[in-house]
């Protein structure tokens, strides 16, 4: 039986729809939210990244403000810009869009993020609040998929669980909000033997790897929910992601496509962190 497609881009229709109107209300109260994404660099896929960014903030009523820095920036005028827009009141949220050039380190670009101003969830503040099961803004494609889990309706208490992927941006995040929900979670990657042996266990299998169909139809438990968060060019030119979808939908019950799956969700939750941030800093409760 030819899995059920789980539609990325008509769930974030729904789940913009729910932020324009928090925007509105919030824009009521005189509070609008604005969010500041830093590029620094030209790299073609991150400036087609920051243009949807652009154009879903403007489709619900938020600020969108763009930086564009030269890939010569050096890592102290990136740092100053962003203690800069740390100390903005008019800001609400900061994205520094990754990958950086390779003189700039993440982790201090990171770092230096105010944590209730870090629109991507990604400063250790925030993962340590999410690891503590304490309200904090979530990273967007972890989030993402959890939300696409809950419209499915599916139930993860008890379920097990198995991530392939052990990125602070996706696999750990989403292995510990899969925890938080009461399911048995296993984390896989590079160094997993027998990759096979766990993923044929999953009942919800997410794949955050990054190679182009590693995972096949014949790795997948029957009736599994089927999350594939890559997204590959393939030597012809087309765009697949970590599971090769045609054998997987055969096996699965639930499955994402690639592209329109989980790429679309990732920038629905940015701006719904982005809302959370705004009423954060303006002591508007939720
Ligand atoms: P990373 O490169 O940071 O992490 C990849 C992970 O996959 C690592 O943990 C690595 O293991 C593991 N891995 C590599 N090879 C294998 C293998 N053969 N078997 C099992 N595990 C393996 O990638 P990201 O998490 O940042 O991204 C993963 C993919 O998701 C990429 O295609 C990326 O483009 C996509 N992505 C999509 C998003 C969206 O919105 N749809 C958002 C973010 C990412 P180890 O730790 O041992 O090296």
């Amino acid at each position: 039986m030819a899995a059920k497609i789980i539609d990325g881009k008509s769930i974030s229709k729904k789940v913009k729809e729910e932020i324009k109107s928090e925007v509105q209300k919030l824009r009521e109260k005189g509070v609008v939210p604005k969010l500041t994404v830093i590029l620094v660099g030209d790299d073609p896929a991150s400036q087609v990244y920051v243009r949807n960014k652009e154009k879903s903030a403007s489709q619900v009523g938020i600020i969108s403000e763009t930086i564009r820095l030269p890939e010569s920036t050096k890592e102290s005028e990136l740092l100053e810009l962003v203690k800069r827009l740390n100390d903005d009141p008019e800001v609400d949220g900061i994205l520094v869009q990754l990958p950086l050039p390779e003189h700039i380190s993440k982790d201090s670009v990171i770092e230096t993020i105010s944590p209730d101003k870090d629109a991507d969830g990604f400063h250790p503040y925030n993962l340590g609040r999410l690891l503590a099961g304490i309200p904090s803004v979530i990273p967007c494609t972890p989030n993402g998929i959890m939300r696409m889990i809950d419209e499915i309706g599916f139930e993860l208490k008890g379920k097990n669980a198995v991530v392939v992927g052990r990125s602070v941006i996706v696999g750990k995040p989403v292995a510990q909000l899969l925890l938080a929900r009461h399911a048995t979670v296993t984390i896989c990657h590079s160094r997993t033997k027998n990759l096979e042996f766990y993923t044929k266990n999953a009942d919800v299998l997410v794949v955050a790897v990054g190679k182009p169909e590693i995972i096949s139809g014949s790795h997948i438990k029957d009736g599994a929910v089927v999350i594939d968060v890559g997204i590959n060019r393939r030597d012809d030119g087309k765009l697949v992601g970590d599971v090769h979808f045609e054998s997987a939908k055969e096996v699965a019950s639930w499955i994402t496509p690639v592209p329109g799956g989980v790429g679309p969700m990732t920038v629905a939750m940015l701006l719904y962190n982005t809302v959370y941030l705004a009423k954060l800093h303006h002591g508007i409760d939720s």
